[in-house]
Order: structure tokens, then sequence, then C-alpha cells
């Protein structure tokens, strides 16, 4: 099997064995970057030498004896709203572009002690906001399984560059379900960490309430094993938690899931699911009876109010964060001909900086927290937030993880949904409660749809710091499916 089909934990056993080297692996996933990149196009940087100069270190590092865990050498696809020295960070916008960030987030200074290899920044959706990655101001990326088709977003770009073979792990954030579905459409895991388990110092905000980097794979180990890499205590981050990191890689490779209680969402289906979606959904869950969980149905239903609840929250929160681009600090300056004020100049850059899904979001931000308007939409809002946590805290006396499907359809074709803003928020009806809640969820695949062929995501939502369960009934699905299907989903995407 050639090096970009191995999984990571795979690799770094290779390099820690000096059977190959983080030079070599990284030299083959540069050829297939290079190979497949003017169809996927999940990259926004790529940068050869600054990648090969990294992998040497980590070879030298081997060499003189250093202790650097199971993931060293092996490389990553970073998405590029994470701060990075050594290449630029755009976050997706032109008010970006070009910009070289002074230091690294605390993610990215945790994959390199860790001696992964960063082989380039990947593409999203401007700031994070968005379901497709269609609204990246450098382009759209594809999604492997079918080109026509959008990756999911906000971090498409590192749900297709792991798909697409172009790196066997990649870094995603998740405010809203920006990991968990484009792992659901690609056909890979995702999964978002309780938050304030893995530390947003240097992850350009969206939302700082919700926003929680965490990682994409092929497999929910190597999943496990990147979780763990970057994630624990910062004191650079004042809402991360003081806490030790779930046990996240022993629970993926015991993936036992006898006398589990586990919950099905009873709010999460019919109307407006697509059927092959709900057939995948019902089938893993009798999977899951088969292996020994109990299976029951609980509703939560604030459920149903989250959507409209985190479109007044995120919002609000990006009209606050996006006020520090103003042309005077960062990145892009529009009109500074020395006839116009600061103000002018503030208001030509922000005309031309921004998108159009981040200017509706700043306008509908600044709306919801104006003093008239503040109680009837963003302490509203709050309190279904408050009513949510109530319900999943309700749930979780009942049983021990609770699922549904990741997303109502697959993949959509790549503009359908472009000029239709309510129809792209649906895409994250499932995911958004648990970021409203601020505990654990997984996506893993479970099938694909039979109407269209095109990946089904499994979700499995656990309590705050209950990570660990959400990687054991992953791993368990992963392992019965892997078994029936012989091998992983990715092995029936056809190849590019
Ligand atoms: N799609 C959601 C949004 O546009 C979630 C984005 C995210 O998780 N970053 O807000």
């Amino acid at each position: 099997m050639s090096l970009i089909h191995k999984t990571a934990a795979e690799l770094g056993a290779l390099i820690a064995s000096g059977e190959t080297s983080a030079v070599e692996v990284a030299q083959a996933h540069l050829d297939r970057i290079a190979a497949v990149e003017p169809q996927v196009n999940a990259f926004l940087h790529v940068d050869a030498e600054t990648t090969l100069a990294q992998a040497r270190r980590v070879d030298e590092r081997l060499a003189a004896g250093e202790e650097l865990g199971p993931l060293a050498g092996v490389p990553i696809a970073h998405k590029d709203v994470f701060t990075t020295t050594d290449m630029p960070t755009t976050a997706g916008s032109k008010i970006l572009e070009g910009w070289r960030p002074p230091y690294d987030a605390t993610v990215t200074r945790r994959l390199r002690e860790a001696g992964l290899v960063i082989l380039g920044k990947t593409n999203l959706d401007e700031f994070a906001m968005g379901s497709s990655t269609e609204n990246s101001a450098y382009g759209v990326t594809r999604n492997p399984w079918d080109l026509s088709r959008i990756p999911g977003g906000s971090s498409g770009g590192s749900s297709a560059a792991v798909a697409a073979y172009e790196a066997p792990l990649s870094t995603g954030t998740d405010t809203g379900g920006s990991i968990r579905q484009p792992a659901a459409v690609t056909g890979i895991v995702g999964m978002k960490p309780t938050y304030g388990g893995s530390s947003r110092y240097g992850l350009i905000a969206f939302a700082s309430s919700l926003d929680t980097p965490g990682p994409f794979a092929r497999t929910v180990l190597d999943a496990a094993l990147l979780h763990e890499a970057f994630s624990g205590h910062d004191a650079m981050d004042s809402t991360s938690i003081d806490a030790a990191v779930p046990r996240v890689a022993e629970a993926a490779r015991e993936g036992d899931v006898a006398g589990l209680r586990i919950g099905v969402v009873k709010e999460f289906g019919g109307d407006g699911y697509q059927p092959g979606v709900l057939a995948r959904f019902r089938e893993t869950v009798e999977l899951l009876e088969s292996l020994g969980a109990k299976v029951v149905e609980v509703s939560c239903p604030s459920f149903t109010t989250a959507l409209p609840a985190y479109y007044l929250i995120a919002p609000s929160e990006c009209s606050s964060n996006l006020a520090r681009f103003d042309a005077m600090r960062y990145g892009l300056r529009v009109g500074d001909d020395g006839t116009r004020s600061a103000e002018e100049v503030m208001a030509l850059t922000r005309a031309q900086g921004f998108g159009p899904e981040v200017k509706r979001r700043i306008i509908l931000g600044t709306y919801a927290l104006s003093s008239g308007y503040y109680d009837a939409y963003y302490g509203q809002a709050q309190k279904v937030r408050t009513l949510i946590a109530r319900d999943f805290e309700a749930a979780f006396h009942q049983v021990d993880v609770l699922v549904s499907p990741t997303t109502p359809t697959t993949a959509f074709p790549i503009g359908e949904r472009a000029d239709d803003p309510m129809a792209m928020y649906l895409a994250d009806l499932c995911t958004i409660p648990t970021n409203l809640a601020g505990n654990a969820a997984i996506s893993v695949p479970c099938g694909l749809a039979d109407e269209d062929g095109l990946p089904v995501g499994l979700q499995i939502m656990a309590p705050v710091l209950g990570d660990d369960r959400c990687y054991r009934v992953g791993a368990a699905v992963e392992r019965a499916l892997t078994d029936r299907w012989g091998g992983g989903l990715l092995s029936k995407a056809p190849a590019l």
C-alpha cells in the first residue's frame, strides 16, 4: 500500500521504527497534492520547501532520540484560520490576504511540538461562516466523491484534503457544525471536542463562546491521536478547561459498547431529511443494538429552537469580533490616499474586504445587540441556550450518549444553496445544539445513501468532558462496518 493510503497511526509507527522517514512521507503527500489539487482545490497555501524543512527537523529530532509521541513525522493539513508564523493566514477573507501572523496559535504550536509536519493551509468559508466552503474569497473546494458537489463547510478544505488522500489528518474548527458536517459529507471522521477542551488562542475568532478546534481523520483512532496531540489546558485562553484531556485514544482502541445506553434524539428525523440518510442512520442504530448497547428514544424538545438561537448568538459575537478588521492593524487597506479620514478608509476597506455572508452576519449581529432589541433577540436566544443545555442534562441522566444523523442530507451540488441562506443554514440543524451547550460530539461514516451513493454521517453526542464516549461508540461502529464493507467507506469512493 502506498504511503498516502496509510493511516496516521501506521505512518507514525513506520517513521518511529525507521522504516521510512518524515521527509519521505511528506514528499509522498506533496506529490499527491500536486496531482489532485487542480481538481479539488483544498489548499490555499502549500509550500514544499517549508514542509520538507519541518520534516527534516523531525527526522533529526527522532535520530537524536527525542520522545515525540505517536504522530511524529505525520503530515497534516491545517485550516487557514489558525495562525502560523511560517505560512500566511487569511481566514478565507480578502481582508487578510497575504497576512503573516507574528505568532503561532496554541494548536499550531502543539502540532509542531508533537512532530507533525504541516503541509499547508486549507480553504474555508470566510471567517468560518458557512456550510459549503463556497463563501471563501479564494474559490470553491470540491468534494472528492463528486467534484460537482460541496465538501461541506466551513472546514471544507480540511475535509476534502483528508478524503482525497492529500493528508492523513487535518484540523478544523466547529462553531455550529463546521467539523462534523464536512466530515459527514466527505465520508471521514470529524470531532468537536468539549468547548474549552482545545485552545482558541491564535484561532481567528468567529463566535468566541462557540468556536472549538478539533480533528479530522480517516479513522476514529487517528482522530483520537490528533485530539490528544493538540488538546488540553492553555493559560493563554481564558475559557480553556483546566482538567485532564479525556482518554480518547484508549477509548478508540477499545471500541466496546456492551451495556452502554444510547439515546436516539426523537426531534431529529422526518420531514426535510433525505430518505437514504435516515435509512443508514436506522441501520446503524440497529447495529449498535446488536453489539450490546441498550437503545432508547429520548426527547429533547428545545433542540428544535437551536437553529434560530444560534443565528442570533453567532452573528452577535461575530459583529463584535470582526470589528478589529479596521484597515489600521491588519491586512487590506483601501482608499488611503491622503485625502480621506480614517473612518472613510475603514468603511471602504470593510466594504471591499468582507464578502456578502460576513456582511449579512455583521449587520444581523449589530441589530440584535442594539439597545432597543437586545432583550428581545440576544437575551431571548441566551435563554433558549440554557433550555438546550438542560435538555442535554436531562438526557444524560437517562443515557450515556445521544445519536442522530449528522446532517439532514448528503453533499449538495455546488451553487444549489449559494443564494439561499436559510437552506444553507439547515445543514447544521443536528449539530448546533451541541455547540450551544458546549458538550462533545463526533461524526463517523455510516454508509452511502441509496439515492446518490454519497456518504452519510452518524453523530454521537456526549456530555461535557465525555469526549472519550464519542470515540468509543464511533470506533465500535467503524469496526463493525469496516468488517461488513471489507474496508473503510473511502475505499468505495471513485478514484481521483
Ligand atoms: N454553518 C454554520 C455557520 O455558518 C457553522 C459554521 C462553523 O461551525 N464555523 O455559522
